[in-house]
């Protein structure tokens, strides 16, 4: 099992299956002393030498991968202890200097935090040894790893990864509108097939099947969904989230 937030699975076969009964309570932040893609990562965790993987890593360009399913131990912190407990994520450093990450990252970073919490219900708390359920690979091992730059974030992560999660909880229910801006010429931005939406505080998938049906019926009928028209071009509109099957990202559904 692995988070909606994935844009691509690439199964490594290094890990312990299971986590000896232990369910996931913490999360372990790893850089990967190196500006690696998601691909090259898992490359290097399939290396017949390396005995290392992460459940999950980012590459400096946003994009998340999962290597090791959630409910199997990964091998990354240098502690069974840790790693039976902790989801564990790698991030690509940008800067091998400064050991920085890119702003893409740390936000792709602070939302996989944030759904992990949601889906396992812990806030993120950093106590500076093991209690905490943010952990570091440096309190089990000799190692820079997370580095000076993940480390002087903390208090940020922390504090992010916890709005987040208390946005979403804040008594959200399925049949709430859901206020989209649709061009109703130009080409829809999103990706094919889905498109992430803000709406309310929350964010939504929205299938691009639906901005076709909508940006229909507005050319056909002036929809009375209109709540705003920005141009002639770009209107705001208001739908219901399970007329069309949309649900905040943090209800844990999959991605279209
Ligand atoms: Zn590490």
């Amino acid at each position: 099992m692995y988070s909606n937030l994935v844009d691509k699975y690439i199964p490594v076969n290094k890990f312990t299956k299971g986590r000896s009964g232990n369910k996931v309570c913490k999360i372990t932040i790893h850089h990967m002393a190196g500006n690696l893609s998601i691909e090259s990562c898992a490359n290097v965790f399939k290396s017949p030498k390396r005995k290392a993987s992460s459940n999950y890593g980012i590459g400096s360009d946003g994009r998340i991968a999962c290597y090791v399913d959630e409910e199997n131990r990964a091998w990354t912190s240098s502690s069974k202890w840790n790693d039976d407990r902790a989801i564990t994520i790698e991030v690509a450093n940008n800067n091998t200097k400064k050991w920085t990450i890119s702003d893409k990252a740390m936000e792709s970073l602070i939302k996989l935090c944030a759904d992990i919490c949601r889906r396992y219900n812990f806030k993120l708390e950093f106590t500076g040894n093991r209690n905490g359920t943010l952990t570091r690979h440096n309190f089990y091992a000799n190692t820079n790893c997370p580095g000076p730059y993940i480390t002087s974030k903390t208090s940020y992560i922390v504090k992010e990864v916890n709005k987040r999660i208390s946005n979403a909880s804040s008594g959200y229910s399925v049949g709430q509108r859901v206020f989209i801006d649709v061009p109703i010429n130009v080409a829809w931005d999103g990706k094919p097939g889905k498109s992430l939406v803000e709406s309310n505080g929350y964010q939504f998938w929205i299938h691009s099947s639906v901005i076709k049906y909508i940006r229909k019926q507005i050319r056909i009928y002036g929809w009375g969904t209109v709540v705003k028209k920005y141009s002639d071009d770009l209107y705001r509109v208001k739908i219901f989230d399970d007329e069309f099957d949309c649900r905040p990202t943090y209800m844990g559904l999959k991605e279209f």
